[in-house]
């Protein structure tokens, strides 16, 4: 497993960081690298979706309800904050709210299981479950932080830094990920990807036997 922080030669990785690179990588680094930010009518809607995630701390009998907590891990160089975080007594659970349908988890998944990381750093508890609440359908999806999710976030971060450090973009995916991405006219995918296809048609017509 890995996952130090290379304290003081990297700086803390927002926690959403996880989500948009296993959404797409270049999404990723033209967010957190080079600070490119627009918006879509998906972004809309989940900015609009976490606001209201993040309005207040209730407390009833059984559950503390924090939004909008702080959170990071000095070991994983993780920070960002959480929606919701419910406290059964010292028993951290944290909810991240998505305006998406509960198929596209996968992604939220990371973010999530960074969130339990940062918090078990924290409060020195483990946290072994947490939900994803999809607004579109009002459901919460369930997920279990196994050994398996576990190191797909520290495999992520890695690649996050190493995607940092590098000077050049990551390619473009170019596929139906592009439609619904807000930084698709940022990213210039398509003009990329052009030569890329003329090169292999090149090669299927002229090199090919
Ligand atoms: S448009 Fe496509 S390749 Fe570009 S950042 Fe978005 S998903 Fe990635």
């Amino acid at each position: 497993m890995v996952t130090e922080c290379e304290s003081g030669v990297d700086e803390p990785i927002l926690l959403s960081a996880l989500e948009h690179y296993s959404y797409c990588p270049r999404q990723c680094a033209l967010i957190h690298k080079e600070s490119i930010w627009d918006e879509n009518l998906y972004t809309l809607r989940g900015r609009d979706v976490h606001e209201r995630a993040h309005e207040e701390t209730e407390i009833t009998d059984e559950v503390r309800i924090e939004r909008g907590l702080p959170l990071w891990s000095e070991r994983l160089g993780l920070v960002g904050k959480a929606d919701v975080v419910e406290f059964r007594g010292e028993i951290p659970y944290p909810v991240e709210y998505k305006y998406g349908s509960m198929k596209s988890g996968r992604h939220a998944n990371l973010q999530l299981c960074g969130q339990a990381l940062c918090l078990e750093e924290m409060i020195g508890q483990p946290v072994v479950r947490g939900a994803v609440y999809h607004f579109s359908s009002r459901r919460r999806r369930e997920v279990e932080f196994n050994a398996a999710l576990r190191e797909r976030v520290y495999s992520t971060i890695k690649a996050i830094r190493r995607m940092l450090r590098k000077s050049e973009l990551p390619a473009p995916v170019n596929d139906k990920r592009c439609g619904n991405c807000s930084l698709a006219e940022s990213c210039l995918h398509a003009a990329i990807a052009r030569p890329a296809r003329i090169r292999s048609l090149h090669r299927t017509l002229f090199i090919a036997d």
